[in-house]
C-alpha cells in the first residue's frame, strides 16, 4: 500500500480507527492506495465537540483577521499545485491536466473568501428621525459538507473558505472513495494558521452523513452528490430543523443548431462530454441535434476516436461505475441507437487493472430511451435527432433534472430562446460547460438543487449566515415623527 491509512482530523489532531475500513484504489490501475476508515456517531461526535469548542474563540475574531488565513491558505495551494495535483490523479483517476484545473478552481474560491470584508460590509440608514437600522451577519454555528467522489478538491472549496471566513467552524464529510485529497486540506489550514476544531474532517460513508443530519449541534448542511441521496439528506436534515442545500445529479443537454460554427460545436460538445470522463454533473449527456447537422456529428465523431483512454481521458471510479456505464451503451444499442463511437473495453497498455471507458457516441437515440433519460455518469454522448428548435428545447425540458444547458448556434435569435426556455439554472451559448466563475454563483433546478440558493459567489453568503436587524436610537435632539419614539 503506497500511502497509511486516511486520518480524520478532529480538533487538530489527525487519528485513524475506524471501527470500519475500506480499500481506496486507483481506478487507473485499480491498485490499492491506501485503506480509508469509516467513521461512527462516536466519531462525528468528537468531531462536532471539537468543532463547537472552536466556535466562540473563531467567531469572535473579526472577519478581517479570518480572511488572512485563507490568504495564506491560497498561497499554500499554489505552492504545492502540483503535488496536491498528483493525489487527485491517483485517488481519483482524472488525467494530470483535469487534476490541475481543479486545484486551480480551489484557488478562484478561496481568492472569493478573501475579499469577504468587502463582501459583506453591513448595511445601515436613518430610518426615522434619530432612529438607525443596520444589519449584522451571525455565523450560523457548526456547519458540515458531504462531498461526492468526482471533485475530491474543487467541490469542498465551494463550501470550506466562504463557510469558515464568515465565521463558522466545520466539518467535511469527503466521498469514502477518495479520502486523500481531504487530509491534505486539513493539514494546508492548519499549516495558514487556521486554529485547531475550525475545520475538522470525518472519514465515512452513509453512517456519517446520517448522523451529522442528526446532531443536534450541527446547524447547516450542504450534501453535492447524487439525486436519490440528494433528495434523502434533505428530507433529514430539514426534518431535523436545520438549514440545508443539497445538489443532485444532472442530465445536460447540448442543442446544436445547423448554423453552429461546426469546429466550435463539435470541439466544446465532445470537450463537455468526455471532459473528466463524463463523471462531472456539468457533463454534456445529451447532443440535441436540430435538422441538417450531419456535418457537425461527423467531426465530433472523428474527434472522439482520436481521443485516447489513459492519456486523454482517465478512468472512471469504480470497476461498478465501468459495468453500468456500458450496461447503458448496449441497452440502447439493442433498443435500436446507433453507436458511432464505442468505447466499451477501452484498455491501456500496462494498465490492465484499470476501469477504462473510452469516449462514446451514439445517434439516433429516442427521447424515452433509457440513456436519454437517466445520469449515465460516464464519457457518452446521445444524440436525439430533431427537425426544429421548439422541438429541441421540449427535449430539454423534459428532463426532470436542470443543472446546465447549452446551444451551439451563431443565431441571437436561437440563442436567446435557449437561455429564456431552458429549464436549467447554468445555460451555456457556445460553451458546452457553463460553470459560472466567481464571483457568479453555482446551482442548478428541479431535481438537481434542494434548497434554495446557490452554493457559491454571494448567495453562499446568505447560507452560511443569519442576520440581525438593529434598531437604535441615542440622538433625543432628534424630534419625533411617526416609528421615532
Ligand atoms: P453519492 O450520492 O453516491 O455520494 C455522495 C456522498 O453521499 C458521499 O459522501 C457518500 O458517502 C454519501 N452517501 C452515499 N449514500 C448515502 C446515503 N444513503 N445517505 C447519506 N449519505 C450517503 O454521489 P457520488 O457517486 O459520490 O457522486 C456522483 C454524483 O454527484 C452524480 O450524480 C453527480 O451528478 C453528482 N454531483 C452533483 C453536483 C452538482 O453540483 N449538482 C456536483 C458534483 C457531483
Amino acid at each position: 500500500m503506497k500511502y497509511p491509512d486516511a486520518r480524520h482530523c478532529i480538533g487538530g489532531q489527525f487519528v485513524t480507527g475506524g471501527p470500519r475500513f475500506l480499500d481506496v484504489h486507483n481506478p487507473a490501475d485499480g491498485s490499492i492506495l491506501s485503506r480509508v476508515p469509516l467513521g461512527d456517531r462516536a466519531v462525528v461526535d468528537r468531531a462536532v465537540a471539537a468543532a463547537r469548542t472552536a466556535f466562540p474563540a473563531w467567531s469572535g475574531t473579526p472577519v478581517k483577521e479570518r480572511v488572512q488565513v485563507f490568504f495564506r491558505y491560497k498561497t499554500l495551494l499554489e505552492q504545492h499545485l502540483r503535488e496536491l495535483s498528483d493525489l487527485i490523479t491517483e485517488e481519483h483517476g482524472k488525467v494530470r491536466p483535469e487534476a490541475e484545473a481543479e486545484i486551480l478552481k480551489a484557488i478562484e474560491l478561496t481568492e472569493f473568501a478573501c475579499s469577504m470584508p468587502q463582501l459583506i460590509a453591513g448595511e445601515v440608514l436613518e430610518v426615522s428621525r434619530g432612529v438607525e437600522c443596520r444589519v449584522e451577519r451571525y455565523p450560523l454555528g457548526v456547519v458540515a459538507a458531504i462531498n461526492p467522489f468526482n471533485f475530491p478538491s474543487m467541490v469542498p472549496h465551494w463550501t470550506i473558505p466562504n463557510a469558515i471566513a464568515l465565521g463558522n467552524t466545520f466539518i467535511m464529510k469527503p466521498s469514502e472513495l477518495v479520502p486523500l485529497s481531504a487530509a491534505r486540506i486539513a493539514e494546508l489550514l492548519k499549516e495558514a494558521g487556521l486554529p485547531d476544531g475550525v475545520f475538522n474532517v470525518v472519514h465515512g460513508d452513509r453512517e456519517v452523513a446520517e448522523a451529522l443530519c442528526d446532531h443536534p449541534d450541527v446547524q447547516a448542511i450542504t450534501f453535492v452528490g447524487s439525486t436519490a441521496v440528494a433528495k434523502q439528506v434533505y428530507r433529514r436534515a430539514t426534518g431535523n430543523l436545520k438549514r440545508a442545500l443539497c445538489l443532485g445529479g444532472a442530465k445536460n443537454h447540448v442543442i446544436v443548431m445547423p448554423d453552429a460554427d461546426p469546429e466550435m460545436a463539435a470541439g466544446g460538445v465532445l470537450a463537455a462530454m468526455a471532459g473528466c470522463t463524463g463523471q462531472r454533473c456539468m457533463a454534456a449527456s445529451v447532443m440535441v441535434a436540430v435538422s441538417a447537422t450531419d456535418h457537425i456529428v461527423n467531426r465530433l465523431a472523428d474527434q472522439a476516436r482520436a481521443l485516447r483512454a489513459g492519456k486523454d481521458v482517465g478512468p472512471v471510479i469504480t470497476a461498478a461505475a465501468k459495468q453500468r456505464i456500458e450496461g447503458y451503451i448496449t441497452e440502447a444499442e439493442q433498443a435500436g441507437a446507433k453507436v458511432l463511437v464505442d468505447g466499451r473495453g477501452a484498455t491501456v497498455p500496462g494498465k490492465a487493472g484499470g476501469w477504462y471507458v473510452g469516449p462514446t457516441v451514439i445517434d439516433q437515440v429516442r427521447p424515452d430511451m433509457k440513456l436519454a433519460q437517466e445520469e449515465v455518469f460516464g464519457p457518452v454522448l446521445a444524440i436525439v435527432r430533431t427537425g426544429n428548435l421548439d422541438e429541441a428545447i421540449a427535449v430539454e425540458n423534459a428532463s426532470p433534472y436542470g443543472n446546465a444547458a447549452s446551444i451551439f448556434t451563431e443565431s441571437g435569435g436561437a440563442a436567446r430562446a435557449a437561455m429564456e426556455r431552458a429549464h436549467a439554472g447554468m445555460v451555456g451559448v457556445n460553451v458546452g460547460v457553463p460553470v459560472p466563475r466567481e464571483p457568479f454563483g453555482f446551482g442548478g433546478w428541479n431535481e438537481s438543487r434542494f434548497g434554495a440558493g446557490d452554493i457559491t459567489g454571494r448567495s453562499s453568503i446568505e447560507f452560511w449566515t443569519k442576520t440581525k436587524k438593529i434598531t437604535t436610537k441615542w440622538n433625543r435632539e432628534a424630534g419625533v415623527n411617526w416609528m421615532s419614539r
